[in-house]
């Protein structure tokens, strides 16, 4: 019932201020890309060139399709991972509020500029999954922020919103406090997928706020893969800062990995 009213909430909230900045909530007619100017220039987007997989950001120019080190060690199970600004101060502000400050009116705006930075990936797409919450978060948090980003992005691309396609088994710790291998520790059979119908053979795209190590989507494209998915896409809002690491020519990868 409370996600109901949450449900509600959002939406008088989206009719009673339909331009309003999702970082500083400064009300205006004539944002660009719905930021006002002076958040806007805070705003970091993701530019290319980007590790092919994972979308970590590469700090020089290349003109060929590269991929990062650490996906290269281990690559990932999903296909691609893809975000839309860098998650740094300014940005960790405006998802936190959005995630625990009940800033829920934002998700159609976030969802809005994902599926404009990344329409052909969405397109290609069959089905939108979001990450889910642990019933007992769910609880205490009232709304799933990546399920309500989810549920809008499927209606902009006009795709079949999956909500409940995985289930978090596991209560896991919250990742912030942990290095690398302890998130990938807490992470591990957290999710599950009761009935597989609905993404047999379909291409998926996962939907979450933030990609940090990457741990927590990588878990669930496993699961999504080993229960018959043909293919994971990860679009996040946001991604944290990438250890730079030597970009390796795709070309190069393929005859080990293919
Ligand atoms: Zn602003
Ligand atoms: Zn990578």
């Amino acid at each position: 019932m409370k996600h109901y009213l949450y449900l509600i909430k959002d939406i008088l909230l989206n009719a009673l201020f339909p331009l309003t900045c999702p970082a500083c909530e400064m009300e205006n007619q004539s944002f660009e890309k719905g930021f006002c100017p002076d958040c806007f220039k805070k705003i970091n987007f993701i530019k290319e060139p980007l590790c092919n997989i994972c979308g970590a950001p590469f700090n020089y120019e290349t003109n060929s399709l590269m991929v990062c080190e650490k996906c290269i060690k281990n690559r990932p199970y999903f296909d691609k991972a893809r975000a839309v600004f860098l998650y740094d101060n300014f940005s960790k502000q405006m998802i936190l509020n959005f995630k625990h400050g009940d800033a829920t009116y934002n998700a159609k705006f976030f969802a809005k500029i994902m599926f404009n930075s990344y329409k052909k990936l969405i397109k290609d797409c069959d089905v939108i999954i979001p990450v889910p919450l642990h019933k007992a978060r769910l609880l205490k948090r009232k709304y799933n922020q990546a399920g309500l980003i989810s549920k809008h992005l499927a209606k902009l691309s006009n795709k079949v919103f999956l909500p409940l396609a995985l289930n978090r088994k596991k209560n896991t710790l919250s990742q912030g406090h942990f290095d690398e291998n302890e998130r990938l520790k807490n992470i591990e059979n957290a999710f599950e997928i009761k009935n597989n119908k609905d993404i047999i053979d379909k291409n998926i795209a996962l939907i979450d706020d933030v990609f940090t190590t990457g741990a927590t989507v990588n878990e669930c494209a496993k699961i999504l893969i080993e229960n018959g998915a043909k293919s994971v896409f990860v679009i996040t809002l946001a991604k944290t800062k990438f250890n730079q690491n030597q970009p390796i020519k795709i070309e190069d990868y393929e005859d080990d990995y293919c």
